[in-house]
């Protein structure tokens, strides 16, 4: 097998996966096959959706069919030309109980059906389990993990390696760094149904984090149980390449009709709003009307359509690197996406080391829940960290955003230093602009045409959180520099008075003089005298 990564942000790669039956491109959803209950048949499923990649029970396979799959091989049996992948069926065991399969034969049964991924007999930890036994299924999955490489016998097959601990992160850590460590091409993070069901996507992201951050990162990760489309963009940020649904299917059966955004019952639709083939060529009521089994499998595809469709859109967002922006129209779709997108603050270190520099786009920033994004906290740690003032810069002189970018071009900034350099010639170079702005909170005139810091699109009012962040920033790069003084123009009517005693704080900490220079409007010809002034 190999793993190609061709395109990333944030913690998402658009990728291809090379096996012995073909290639597929991630992030890819595998529809889920049930041969003993399929609405669409494997071949459809091709030609529709030109879907390069399955996904089928190797339990209910061998159940079914037996030996016969083993003759046949699984992709004639499904009649499907493509890449499989086979779950090994460990949640239908744990839920019916069945001890008559062993890890050993259900290895063997998957390299004898020749499937091209295959996953060993995990021990799903599940929901609301004692840690005892989270602890436990950790144990016996890993020690059922390095017992594999004795019972395979074929090379050309690529074998998963499932993460557990369900949602004792300490678990998932120490279950994912100890996978990792064995010779696993992919892994899969098992997603206990609730955290789906209820929608408790801040666990999720706990969950997956708490993985990757453990695992191997040119190792793909599936994401098992999560085919919903309102949440494929959460999970593909999060970096998870693979999925499987069997949503698409299940929920058809319900009468219920995925949208992007969630699912709703057939007999509440009044329109669909939708223009895939089915949608197009019915409506609501002419489908309630056609046959259960007719209707089942028009909703399917239309499932599906959804579902593809959705990839799509998260793929595009990649390449164009607005995976961001992205989520957080996503996240207004749902209030438990907008709190699991809250969550990743807890992550921003990560999240912004793992993500890409640099991008082909500018940034749109929407409220406070976009302080998280890797080009915000980056530009926080540089300052911080690895920025200096110019050596004979002592006055300080912090000026509100003006409309134009980068600032120092803007023709506020070009009038008042033109003005300035006339005042005080040779003595210039001690004077230093800097720009508060939102959302990157200080921004020094000589990098201000460093990306992303003019390449960003934000609206004022800016919520509270928004202007509190900035404050801070202010207050922290007046403590940590070595400045003698700081001038201060503020815009009152948009900062509300907060960077102000951001600044006092600070110049009280490090015993400096403050100017503060008020103006309702930022450069009226009186403030502008003002500064003029001052910085004689
Ligand atoms: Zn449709």
């Amino acid at each position: 097998m190999s793993f190609e990564i061709r395109d990333r942000d944030l913690l998402a790669r658009i990728g291809r996966i090379r096996t012995k039956s073909g290639v597929f491109e991630t992030p890819a959803l595998l529809p889920v096959i049930n041969p003993a209950v399929q609405p669409i048949p494997p071949k459809k499923i091709k030609e529709l959706f030109n879907c390069k990649a399955l996904i089928t029970n190797a339990y209910i396979i061998r159940k079914h069919f037996a030996d016969k799959a083993v003759h046949k091989g699984i992709h004639k049996l499904l009649d499907f030309d493509g890449v499989l992948m086979t779950d090994s069926g460990a949640y239908q065991i744990l839920v019916y109980g069945d001890v008559e399969v062993s890890p050993e034969e259900i290895v063997s049964y998957q390299e004898g059906i020749n499937t091209d991924i295959a996953t060993i007999l995990d021990v799903p930890t599940g929901w609301e389990v004692t840690r005892e036994y989270a602890q436990q299924t950790v144990k016996e999955t890993l020690k059922r993990a390095k017992k594999l490489s004795k019972i395979k016998t074929r090379d050309d097959i690529v074998w998963v390696g499932p993460v557990q601990g369900g949602n004792h992160l300490d678990l998932v850590a120490k279950s994912a760094k100890e996978m990792g460590k064995l010779p696993f091409e992919i892994h899969a993070l098992g997603s206990p149904t609730p955290v789906m069901e209820q929608y408790l996507f801040d666990t999720l992201v706990n969950m997956v984090l708490t993985a990757k951050m453990n695992l191997p990162l040119d190792r793909p990760l599936h994401l098992f149980g999560a085919g919903h489309p309102l949440m494929f963009a959460l999970a593909v940020a999060l970096g998870c390449d693979l999925f499987d649904s069997a949503a698409y299917a299940i929920y058809a059966r319900e009468d219920r009709y995925m949208t992007e955004y969630g699912t709703v019952k057939l007999n509440r639709l009044a329109y669909f709003p939708c223009s895939c083939p089915i949608c197009t060529r019915n409506d609501p009521e002419n489908l309630r009307e056609t046959s259960k089994n007719e209707r089942q499998k028009l909703l399917a595809q239309h499932n599906l359509y959804v579902c593809f469709s959705e990839i799509r859109r998260v793929k595009q967002a990649i390449v164009e690197g607005r995976l961001w922006e992205y989520l957080e129209m996503k996240a207004h779709g749902h209030p438990s996406l907008l709190q699991a997108l809250k969550r990743l603050k807890k992550y921003e270190d990560y999240l912004e080391r793992s993500s890409p520099v640099t991008k082909r786009s500018g940034l749109f920033f929407f409220s406070s829940v976009g302080l998280t994004r890797p080009e915000i906290v980056r530009h926080r740690k540089r300052l911080l960290e690895s920025y200096s003032p110019p050596k004979e810069a002592k006055t300080l002189l912090l000026l509100p955003q003006t409309t134009t970018k980068p600032f120092h071009k803007s023709v506020e900034q070009r009038r008042l230093w033109k003005e300035i350099e006339g005042r005080v010639s040779e003595r210039v170079g001690r004077i230093h602009i800097c720009t508060y702005a939102a959302p990157f909170g200080v921004v020094p005139a000589e990098i201000d045409e460093v990306y992303p810091l003019s390449q960003y699109e934000s609206a004022s009012p800016f919520d509270v959180e928004t202007i509190d962040y900035v404050a801070e920033q202010v207050e922290n790069y007046i403590v940590e520099t070595n400045y003698d003084r700081v001038i201060l123009l503020e815009k009152s009517e948009v900062w509300k008075g907060k960077i102000v005693a951001a600044c006092k704080k600070a110049c009280r900490k490090r015993k400096l003089s403050l100017t503060v220079i008020k103006s309702r409007r930022s450069w009226s010809k009186n403030a502008f005298n003002k500064i003029l002034k001052a910085v004689q």
